[in-house]
């Protein structure tokens, strides 16, 4: 593989790791956002009414009803976050960066990090996470789990309600929705975002790598800010799955290590026993 010494070596000194996640994390944990033959097996009904055949285009179905909006997502979110069981690659990721200090920058929005046992304040979900909800009002009215209202919504039996199911707002009542940018309502977690930026702040003289995992053309956001950050300060390094070298800016090609391994390949070959 590629670069794999020079990106171990720079992992391995590093005080602080920067975790970098994109769809190509997603994927490995079983969120494929555009994958069209397991979401065709699992959700036929779907399909055949939306005819909609991935995550990402059910999502982006304008639908008026909320309790139906809410029985669409429930569905979705039952089988990718609230049944999800933490990868191999995770737990590595896990065993890779324990004894550091991390942030976590994912526009995975599965909660997946979450549920693999990351501390829940070192992570920052920069396009949201559908496990929780937000106000539809447009004005920010904080963010609420949402996960027993899914599992009740999913678990429909006939007589179940979902009109009555459907969350409201502690603030004005108005109906929740999935905490995504799928309108102009939406805004990002502030609170979680104010961390990461006093972490970025407190690390800028540390032994710092950013270890970028599956970005792609889905979140172009993390890929060249974080180069240009990088470039700024001269303890801070660049290690990235599946991005070629020659790609990365030149003034931070010295000090960054493009691999050709997909993510999952990438930590395990980090990982050293
Ligand atoms: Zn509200």
């Amino acid at each position: 593989m590629e670069n794999l010494n020079k990106a171990r070596q720079l992992v391995q000194n590093a005080d602080t790791v920067i975790v970098v996640a994109g769809n190509g994390l997603a994927k490995t944990e079983g969120l494929d956002l555009l994958g069209q033959e397991d979401f065709e097996q699992s959700f036929p009904g779907v399909v055949q009414k939306y005819d909609v055949h991935s995550v990402g285009f059910a999502l982006d179905q304008h639908i008026s009803s909320w309790s139906e909006k809410w029985q669409l997502w429930s569905n979705l979110i039952q089988k990718y976050s609230v049944d999800y069981y933490p990868s191999k690659t995770l737990q590595k990721l896990k065993q890779l960066i324990n004894n550091k200090q991390y942030f976590i920058a994912s526009s995975a929005f599965g909660h997946f990090f979450e549920t693999a046992g990351f501390n829940e304040k070192r992570i920052f979900n920069v396009f949201g996470d559908w496990t929780k909800a937000q106000c539809s009002s447009g004005i920010n009215h904080g963010l609420k789990d949402c996960q027993s209202v899914v599992q009740k919504i999913a678990a429909k039996k006939p007589d179940t309600n979902i009109e009555e199911l459907v969350p409201k707002c502690d603030i004005c009542g108005q109906p929740l929705e999935i905490h995504l940018p799928l309108n102009e309502h939406f805004y990002p977690d502030t609170d979680a975002n104010t961390r990461f930026r006093w972490f970025l702040t407190g690390n800028e003289d540390k032994n710092t790598v950013f270890l970028e995992l599956g970005v792609d053309e889905t979140s172009p956001q993390l890929r060249e800010p974080i180069e240009h950050l990088v470039a700024e300060f001269p303890q801070w390094s660049y290690v990235a799955a599946d991005f070629k070298q020659e790609n990365l800016l030149p003034e931070i090609q010295e000090r960054s290590a493009g691999t050709n391994a997909d993510a999952a390949s990438l930590i395990n070959n980090l990982v050293t026993e």
